[in-house]
This record gives structure tokens, sequence and C-alpha cells, in this order.
């Protein structure tokens, strides 16, 4: 018996990894991917190539806002947000919190009419500047309730806990995902991540920006491994909720990333220390055993392997672009 298609809204679709999960869910030939976005940091050219496949379609559409849509949904990625420090802080502080809040409810509405699985895309900004390290799914976090992130921070804190309550009060199926930082193709040049940055000033033969004195810590998670873990995490059974770090637990300091960078670019870049941003998290590095046992998935890519990838990306995207 022939399986049967799948309808699966993916909102923030046009975004970094938005764009990265439409491709790999398009790979199954059973999928309708519907893309949802309001391309404030996303972009249609992101998607572009994808435009033909008739199982692919773009809506423009802003998660503030209630949607209604003509076909019955199944299965629900929640990815719309800004999630570049530089593009949700500031002027777009209230935009990001509504679009957290706001957003989260839109969609699970959505999900509860269409009796549709839903996955929110949570983030490891939900710990703060953690007090524990690694940080484990049990670990409630040290949040600003009143900084600079807290739009961020306390969007997704909040849209966590809408998650739940869905789930409580209505049955909705609900996942939670906690992301760690991603790299690699269709972030965008000038995103303001610290990946996207080193390598495009240093493609572009400028000075690495390093704020503070490098010595905070990331763990870097290559985008194939985490849009990977995106799709086990839907189709893991309905009892389990999350949230899950999903994340590579390989820890750098900023300083020793900005060396690799430069090694594998131009050797004779030079480094600009900057101010360190308010309530910028000294050290993040997620515990994955849950990702382990429960999905059995853990990341494959190795720094080396996924930089070189998204290097070669942002030589052509920079060719494209000057
Ligand atoms: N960072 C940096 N130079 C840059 C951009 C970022 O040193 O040009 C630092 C930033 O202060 C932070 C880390 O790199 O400590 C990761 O920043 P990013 O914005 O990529 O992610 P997040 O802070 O959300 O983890």
């Amino acid at each position: 018996m022939r399986d049967k298609m799948k309808t699966i809204l993916v909102t923030g679709g046009t975004g970094f990894i938005g764009a990265n999960l439409c491709r790999k869910l398009l790979q199954d030939s059973k999928n309708k991917v519907i893309c949802l976005d309001n391309n404030y940091t996303g972009s249609l050219d992101n998607v572009k190539d994808l435009l033909e496949n008739a199982n692919f379609e773009f809506i423009e559409h802003d998660v503030i806002n209630p949607l209604n849509l003509d076909q019955k949904i199944d299965e629900i990625y929640n990815l719309a947000c800004p999630a570049s420090p530089k593009a949700y802080q500031g002027d777009r502080a209230i935009f990001t919190t509504k679009t957290c809040v706001f957003g989260a409810l839109n969609m699970l509405e959505l999900a509860r009419k269409n009796n549709a699985k839903i996955l929110q895309t949570s983030t490891s900004e939900v710990y703060g500047e953690p007090l524990e390290h690694p940080q484990k799914e049990n670990y409630r976090g040290n949040v600003n309730p009143i900084g600079v992130r807290s739009c961020y921070d306390e969007g997704k804190r909040c849209a966590e806990s809408l998650f739940f309550d869905y789930n409580r009060i209505y049955g909705v199926k609900v996942k939670v995902v906690r992301i760690f930082n991603t790299y690699g193709p269709y972030m965008h040049p000038d995103d303001g991540r610290v990946v996207s940055n080193f390598i495009c000033q240093a493609l572009k033969g400028v000075d690495l920006t390093v704020f503070g004195d490098g010595s905070q810590t990331r763990s870097f998670c290559y985008v194939d491994d985490l849009v990977c873990a995106l799709i086990l995490t839907m189709k893991s059974d309905d009892e389990f909720l999350g949230p899950i770090n999903l994340g590579n637990p390989e820890e750098y300091t900023i300083g020793e990333l900005s060396q690799i960078i430069k090694n594998k670019v131009n050797k004779n870049l030079k480094v600009l220390y900057k101010p360190l941003p308010a309530d910028d998290p000294t050290q993040r590095r997620p515990d994955v055993e849950l990702a382990k046992n429960k999905l059995k998935w853990q990341p494959q890519t190795k720094l080396d392997e996924g930089l070189d990838k998204t290097i070669e990306y942002f030589k052509n995207k920079l060719e494209e672009i000057y």
C-alpha cells in the first residue's frame, strides 16, 4: 500500500535552519512542505531552487498574526524567530517577544485545529548565563529577565510554557527542542553570528572581530546534523515531549575559533578586540545524553569538516553579492 502524503508546515522556512530543513524534508517525495516566513531575517533566495518543486509552497506570513490554511496540516516545525543577537535585540526587541509568544500561540492553535504534531525550536538561551556546565535539560537556567537578551530568552521560555500547557489542557502533540549554536550553508553573511562573521571577514581580508577577550565558549553544531535531529524528534513517540538539547558538545573558546578560521582562510589576518555585548554568556555546552538515548542521534560532523563546507558556501555567496 502506498504511504499517504504528509503536509508539513515549516515556519521560518526561508531562514538559515528553515531552508536546510525544507530541503531535507523534500528529499522524501511523500512530503509536501509549506514554507512560511515574513522574510525579516530569512530570504526567498535561500529556497529559490525549491520553488520549482511541486511539493513545495511558499507563503509570506508573519506568525505574530493568526494563520488559516485551506489544507489539512499533519506536522508543524515552528522555527520562526530572529535568532541572532544582532537581529533580535534593540529596536526589534518587542517584535521578538511577540514573535516568540504570539507565534507560539498562533501555531499551537493551528496544530489544535488540525490535530497536527507541533515541534517548537527553543534555544540554549533558556539557560541564560549557566551556572551548571555542561547544560542538562533539567537545569532551569539563569536568565536576566530585564536584560537586552531577555526578549529572546524569556520569549522562548514563555513559548516552552505554552507548548506544555497546550499539551496538558488540549492534548496537543508537542515536542520542544533546545537548539545550541548551529552553523552552515544558508546563514546570512550579515547575520552577525560568530561563525558567519569570522568566515566572511576572513574571506574579505579584514580583521576578525573578537568580542571581549575571546575566553567565552560555545559548542558548534553543523546544520545537517541538527536538521537530522529535528526530524528524528518529530518522529519520536507521542509521549516524548522533551525538552531535549540538540547541539554538538565539542566546546571551543571564541579565541580558538578565530585562530581555526584564520588558519583555514588567511593566516595573515589580525584579531580586533571589541567590547563584550551585555549578558553574553561566558560558557555554553550541551549535554546530549538524552538525544543519544531517545533519538539514537549524535552529531557526525567535526568542526573542521563543517567549517570547510561553510567556507565554500560563503565563497560562492560573497561572489554572488559583491
Ligand atoms: N562574537 C564575537 N565576534 C563576532 C560575533 C560574535 O566574538 O563577530 C562572540 C559573541 O560575543 C559570543 C559568541 O561569539 O560570545 C557567539 O556569538 P553568536 O552571536 O554567534 O551567538 P550567541 O551569543 O547567541 O551564542
